[in-house]
């Protein structure tokens, strides 16, 4: 089993080094070249795939160790005709697009539909994944987590106090702002602030 998939690997690694010209598909790097699989593809062989470099590949998956000026080669390799370099360059853009000229940039851009769906669909992976909800001791909250309060909370809109040292069991986590998690308190669904929780 093993060997046949290193067998397609090599395979994949070829057919990627062909189309490429042995250089990275983002920014021209002949060094460190490697694939990597587009999150959220809807292909899976060697369409889903580009070939990068090290540098590229750090950043990608390092969204705090991005330098912009690194991608100012996406001015050239945004018009590959390879999709899954169409979306990778896209998704860069966008994530940049507070710089002001990866703005230029998207707007120039020309996706087909089916390609765009599937550049959105990485982008709201990354929206989902960006924000993280921690207790009172910095510990990562994560959905279906049990807390407790550590402090007594009114609850607002009624008379209820939700008493400190309470459980609260299967929290759910507010995707739109990290400090907000939900939970059941005496059979209420109330939002409780982080800071007043711990994690058990
Ligand atoms: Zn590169």
């Amino acid at each position: 089993m093993e060997n046949l998939f290193q067998k397609i690997k090599i395979n994949m690694e070829n057919q990627l080094r062909q189309r490429s010209e042995s250089r990275c598909e983002l920014c021209g790097n002949e060094n460190n070249l490697q694939i990597f699989e587009v999150p959220n593809s809807p292909e899976n062989s060697s369409e889903g795939a580009i070939l990068i470099c090290g540098t590229c590949k750090e950043q990608i998956e390092n969204p705090e160790k991005v330098e912009a000026n690194h991608w100012r080669c996406l001015n050239d390799s945004m018009w590959s005709t390879v999709p899954a370099v169409q979306v990778m360059a896209w998704r860069m853009l966008n994530r940049l697009k507070a710089e002001g000229w990866p703005q230029d940039l998207l707007d120039m851009m020309y996706l087909d539909e089916e390609i765009t769906a599937w550049a959105k669909a990485g982008l709201e992976e990354n929206k989902a994944t960006a924000l993280t909800h921690r207790d009172s001791n910095g510990v990562i909250l994560e959905a279906g987590d049990s807390v407790v309060l550590i402090k007594d909370l009114k609850v607002k809109g009624s008379s209820m106090v939700a008493k400190q040292g309470t459980a609260v069991r299967r929290i759910s986590l507010d995707h739109e702002n990290e400090k907000y998690i939900e939970g059941k308190v005496d059979g209420q669904q109330i939002v409780i602030i982080t800071d007043f929780v711990k994690k058990i």
